[in-house]
């Protein structure tokens, strides 16, 4: 099983370390975790990892490199995590970019505010509960109690306007300490921070730059179970 790393550009070497050592405290391994900026690298991976850095910056490499039609087509099928820029990037729609907005890989169904919390100097950490339900595995081999250290920078924000999109799942969510003012005179009070549709997954947060490996475990069990279950139809489709 082979789990890329997104490495045009941000912070991609911290991801690739800290999926290496999840993969080991899981027990997955055939896992094998590599760097990716190419297609035909892309293609050769079973998971993607989108990290942070600049979405705008990432955007304008895809497509120079003509990388965004394959990313779109990788996100249809396979387990891919969007990590800050990344979530940006992985969006169906942005607020607060430039007029005549960014290019963006879109295939989850949510809005993303793309600097949220301000700028570099707005940056911030909290401490915020684990979504429980999803870490129940994670739990159970690595450990590490019932919240985990959310670190924001330059951070976006997933805006709950109503209910959510048809399978998308916040599986965290921040309680501002003051209703912040959005455009058109509307006012949010909360936001998701973490979310989930089908095989995307998203945090505007920085597991990576912590000691905790408990997001990365996440996701390699996502890509863990994704293969298994791709595996199973391929041999039911052998015998058939
Ligand atoms: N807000 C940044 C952007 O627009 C993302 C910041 C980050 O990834 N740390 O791309």
């Amino acid at each position: 099983m082979r789990i890329g790393v997104l490495a045009l550009q941000g912070g991609f070497a911290e991801h690739v370390s800290h999926l290496r050592k999840a993969a080991a405290a899981l027990g997955v391994s055939d896992a094998e975790v590599v760097e990716v900026r190419t297609s035909e690298e892309l293609h050769c991976c079973d998971s993607l990892v989108i990290p942070g850095g600049e979405s705008t910056c990432m955007a304008h490499i895809c497509t120079t490199n003509d990388l965004l039609r394959h990313l779109r087509e990788f996100c249809d099928e396979k387990p891919v995590w969007g990590t800050c820029a990344g979530m940006i990037f992985l969006a169906k729609s942005i607020q607060g970019g430039k007029k005549g907005g960014q290019l963006l890989i879109g295939n989850m169904d949510i809005t993303v505010n793309r600097n949220f919390f301000g700028n570099q100097v707005h940056s911030f950490e909290t401490s915020m509960q684990t979504p429980s339900t999803h870490f129940a595995e994670v739990d159970a081999k690595v450990g590490g109690g019932e919240s985990f250290r959310a670190v924001f920078i330059r951070a976006p924000a997933i805006i709950m306007d109503g209910e959510p999109a048809d399978g998308v799942e916040y599986l965290s969510v921040l309680r501002l300490d003051q209703a912040a003012q959005m455009g058109e005179g509307r006012t949010v009070s909360e936001v998701a921070v973490a979310a989930k549709q089908g095989n995307i997954l998203v945090t505007a947060f920085h597991p990576e730059l912590t000691s905790d490996i408990r997001w990365h475990a996440l996701f390699v069990q996502i890509a863990r179970d994704h293969c298994v279950a791709g595996k199973g139809k391929g041999e039911a489709k052998q015998k058939a």
